[in-house]
């Protein structure tokens, strides 16, 4: 029978020679999954694994050693603050996408993030449309529902899968009847002109796939992370209908690859001449969001 000390140790180890970098801490998210246990249980030491928990951890550390993630073998991952139900059906929200959402609320004067400069003021919107395109696990969707109750927001995907674990974290989060959940290719699948559209799209170069960790390129869905051949397919796509897809003085923000803020702006110099670009970076640095704001059309009478 393993003591909790010897279940630590020994999963250590094995997730260390196996190459997990966060062993340590990877080891006793594990046991607590296993046992059932919050981390006060663990120091009070219940002193022995039962024989079920003892399999039960010893199958969930052979599935890291093999790369598995985290949040696929707890089943949840923390964004925004909302534990999310996640699965292989879904990317693992990362925590470089809450600037996207932080860059949306502070649209909304938000405490969110800083205020918007004057330029980019949102008027009277008190019941705005929100979509947010490609949306995974609803990660993007749930949490701008949750803090924009007035808010409706569309989330759309070309993975029906995706859409069912989005529903799930919908309905946990109590906004399943603000949230509405569309098959289809990105902006094709909405229902008219939206406010703001905020997208994290695959966005990685395709040759650079089978160079990636063996957790995000063996365990992640393929289609939420390939961008094809330079990584830009999907801002192509979109880029060329988004001005019919966002009502005059409305705004789209995109997550980007940290060396891709350059071609964003010239697809948006192209395809929405005038609107305004800005990019901003994320906590390491790296450019992360494109903002693209419409230029309200001038009152002719004023
Ligand atoms: N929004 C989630 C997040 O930030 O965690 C998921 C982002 S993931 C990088 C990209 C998502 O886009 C995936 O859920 C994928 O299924 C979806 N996707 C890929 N191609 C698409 C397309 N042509 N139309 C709609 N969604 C697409
Ligand atoms: N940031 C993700 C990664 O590098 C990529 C997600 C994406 O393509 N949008 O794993």
């Amino acid at each position: 029978m393993l003591t909790i000390r010897d279940a630590l140790a020994w999963a250590s180890r094995r997730l260390e020679i196996n190459g997990i970098a966060s062993y340590a801490l990877d080891a006793r998210i594990l046991l607590r999954h296993a046992l059932g246990y919050s981390d006060l249980d663990l120091v009070r030491g219940v002193m022995y694994l039962s024989e079920e928990q003892e399999v039960r951890f010893r199958g969930l550390v052979s599935r890291r050693e093999q790369g598995e993630p985290i949040a696929y073998l707890i089943g949840k991952k923390e964004f925004m603050g909302l534990e999310l139900a996640v699965d292989q059906r879904v990317l693992v929200p990362r925590p470089e996408t809450e600037l996207l959402v932080e860059k949306a609320l502070a649209l909304f004067g938000s405490t969110y993030g800083s205020a918007p400069p004057s330029t980019t003021m949102v008027s009277d919107e008190s019941h705005p449309l929100i979509a947010d395109i490609g949306t995974g696990s609803g990660a993007i969707a749930v949490s701008l529902a949750k803090n924009l109750p007035h808010a409706t927001v569309y989330g759309t995907d070309i993975s029906a899968d995706a859409l069912a674990v989005a529903r799930g974290n919908s309905v946990t989060h109590g906004v399943a009847a603000q949230v509405t959940l569309l098959q289809g290719h990105f902006l094709q699948a909405l229902p008219g002109p939206i406010y703001v559209i905020v997208c994290n799209p695959p966005y990685i170069p395709q040759e650079e796939i089978p160079g990636l960790d063996r957790d995000v390129r063996d365990y992640e869905p393929t289609v939420a992370l390939s961008g094809g051949k330079d990584g830009l397919n999907a801002y192509r796509s979109i880029m060329p209908n988004l001005s019919t897809y966002l009502l005059p003085g409305g705004f789209a923000l995109f997550e980007i690859g940290f060396d891709q803020a350059a071609a964003l702006r010239a697809l948006a110099a192209r395809h929405l001449p005038g609107a305004r670009v800005d990019v901003y970076q994320d906590l390491a640095g790296f450019d992360r969001v494109v903002q693209v704001s419409q230029v309200v059309p001038a009152d002719p009478e004023s």
